[in-house]
């Protein structure tokens, strides 16, 4: 994501043709051709392809969080508060999905919204000073007949 690409610069109350978005950001056409492609909202199927000013500036605001703040392994993507939360009460549940992977679940410090985030079980030991997570009982058991390393890991 380059850099001077302001999403203020989107009129709200206009509709823009893909040639008159790449004239207003100075990027190419194929570039906002990839955006709609990657979510960006286009009125209706009618040629030319409209789209409207107030999506447009919404995506690119997005666009430039989302690049801009990454979350860090104990924080979660808040999509109210659109940026990167820490746990409410440091407090987190991790609901398997595989023997590896799976979700991890925690309300928003911020604004109490339900946030959460694929996880690797084997990561989660490196979070122990930050999160208190709840791994379900039945989880600790699988990890005892299937993956012994790991769980003398959790023991640790
Ligand atoms: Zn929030």
């Amino acid at each position: 994501m380059r850099k001077g690409i302001n999403p203020n610069l989107a009129k709200i109350h206009r509709n823009c043709t893909v040639e008159e978005v790449a004239g207003l950001f100075g990027v190419h056409k194929n570039t906002v051709r990839a955006w709609v492609k990657n979510g960006l909202n286009i009125c209706d199927d009618k040629k030319p392809m409209l789209i409207l000013g107030s999506v447009l500036r919404e995506f690119i605001r997005n666009k430039k969080t989302a690049h801009k703040q990454k979350c860090k392994p104990w924080e979660f993507y808040c999509m109210r508060c659109r940026r990167p939360q820490s746990a409410a009460g440091s407090m987190a549940d991790y609901e398997p999905q595989t023997s590896t992977r799976g979700c991890l679940m925690a309300l928003c410090s911020g604004c109490e919204t339900s946030m959460n985030k694929y996880f690797s079980l084997a990561k989660l030991e490196g979070l122990n000073d930050k999160l208190d997570i709840t791994i379900p009982i039945a989880l600790k058991h699988i990890n005892k007949s299937d993956e012994p390393l790991l769980n003398s890991d959790f023991n640790e």
